[in-house]
């Protein structure tokens, strides 16, 4: 096994999908320029295409398609796999030692599941042969996403749990019944990750076989709710068709492991890293000149100072959905300074915890430390600002490129 870094404090840019790959790819925030995509923003991998790079991506998500532009860049971007559905036989077939569930099928003679991602199994075995294809390439980057831990969670073993299209609406469950289903779910979320994590290794053998130079980043776009604020998924707590965003660390806090040919082994427990210092780590490693600007900082230099001082890092998205559509409104932030974090939601208001002594995020000390809400209030706003005017500057050299 090759040598790792461990962050242990990275924090997602948002607590969804669209709200933190945009992020991941420009390292901007989710809630500048165009929110939810690509379209005027920089990625680090037309940084890369520039410089002599062939760039692969199996984004395995239908929120990642070249419609939001996620492609820039990539020469290859195989995205058709998140429409592949499993048909009626098939889902009978797979279900048919469980009785009343084929009886329910049976009475909707339409009825087939979107699969609205590739497996894992099938994901390992497809990029191994492209990688085979490419290990005569100089330089390459690839990206794969991997979303069976991601809700809906489709599987052969878990048939019943297959059925769910998505988590939020299970908001609405008793209590007693939540709580039991969380309890499966969870043994299931442990399950799958552990099969990952076993293809991932196999990944990593082949890499570093093929190539004697390379860097490997392994994170999660967001972290998925079981019932931990009771609700399921991570689109919040569905109230009156709206989906009120959540923003604890079931969401938020990430892994981030680092694994490279010049990486040697540490856990950070200390430093608070974040989904804007990825892109300006792959700008580092692969030596190019990218006028990119970043709004992170390199983690390989984070690495080499064995650890950063950073004041605080900030996670956002829009603070709420219309069930069932792409209408959001407001805005919800989440600032981690130190042990305690303080999020803002315009529905649910301020809430602080001491992660530390409250990890689980129960107790709201809003009210009880008047004098660190201050402070934390005082440190969005000059984010905000600061945002601002980092918006307007990339605004006018986006115009100036386009004007040139
Ligand atoms: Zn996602």
């Amino acid at each position: 096994m090759q040598d790792a870094v461990i962050f242990h404090k990275c924090y997602a840019a948002g607590p969804f999908t669209w709200a933190s790959f945009p992020t991941i790819f420009s390292s901007t925030y989710p809630l500048m320029l165009s929110y939810g995509n690509l379209r005027r923003r920089f990625s680090f991998i037309e940084s890369l295409a520039k410089h002599g790079y062939v760039n692969f991506a199996f984004p395995n998500n239908a929120w990642l398609s070249s419609f939001r532009q996620y492609n820039k860049g990539f020469h290859y971007f195989y995205e058709d796999i998140a429409f592949q559905s499993i048909s009626k036989s098939k889902l009978i077939s797979l279900i048919s030692h469980v009785e009343p569930l084929k009886v329910l099928l049976y009475n909707f003679s339409s009825f087939t599941i979107k699969k609205p991602y590739m497996q894992h199994k099938d994901l390992i075995s497809a990029t191994l042969k492209v990688l085979n294809k490419l290990k005569h390439h100089e330089k390459a980057f690839f990206w794969i996403h991997f979303s069976d831990l991601h809700a809906p969670y489709i599987s052969n073993n878990y048939v019943l749990e297959s059925l769910f299209e998505g988590y939020s609406e299970l908001g609405i469950l008793p209590e007693k019944l939540a709580r039991l289903l969380a309890i499966r779910l969870k043994k299931i979320h442990n399950i799958i990750a552990h099969q990952i994590a076993i293809l991932i290794r196999t990944l990593i053998e082949e890499v570093s076989t093929i190539s004697s130079r390379y860097l490997i980043i392994i994170t999660a776009d967001h972290g998925e709710e079981l019932y931990d604020h009771k609700a399921f998924g991570h689109d919040g707590k569905r109230v009156n068709n709206v989906n009120i965003r959540h923003m604890y660390n079931e969401l938020l806090h990430v892994p981030l492991i680092v694994i490279g040919s010049e990486i040697s082994h540490y856990e950070d427990y200390k430093t608070l890293v974040h989904h804007v210092d990825i892109a300006p780590t792959f700008i580092a490693v692969s030596n190019i000149e990218s006028k990119m600007p970043c709004l992170g900082k390199a983690l390989t230099e984070i690495i080499e100072c064995r650890g950063a001082e950073r004041s605080y890092v900030i996670s956002e998205a829009k603070a709420i959905r219309i069930a069932n559509s792409f209408l959001e409104y407001g805005e919800t932030y989440a600032l981690i300074k130190d042990d305690f974090k303080y999020i803002w939601h315009p529905v649910l208001g301020d809430e602080l915890y001491d992660l530390h002594k409250d990890p689980h995020e129960k107790h709201n000390l809003s009210s009880e430390r008047p004098d660190l809400l201050y402070i934390f209030k005082e440190s969005l706003m000059r984010y905000k600002k600061m945002i601002n005017r980092v918006e307007l500057i990339y605004k006018i050299r986006r115009a100036r490129e386009l004007l040139h």
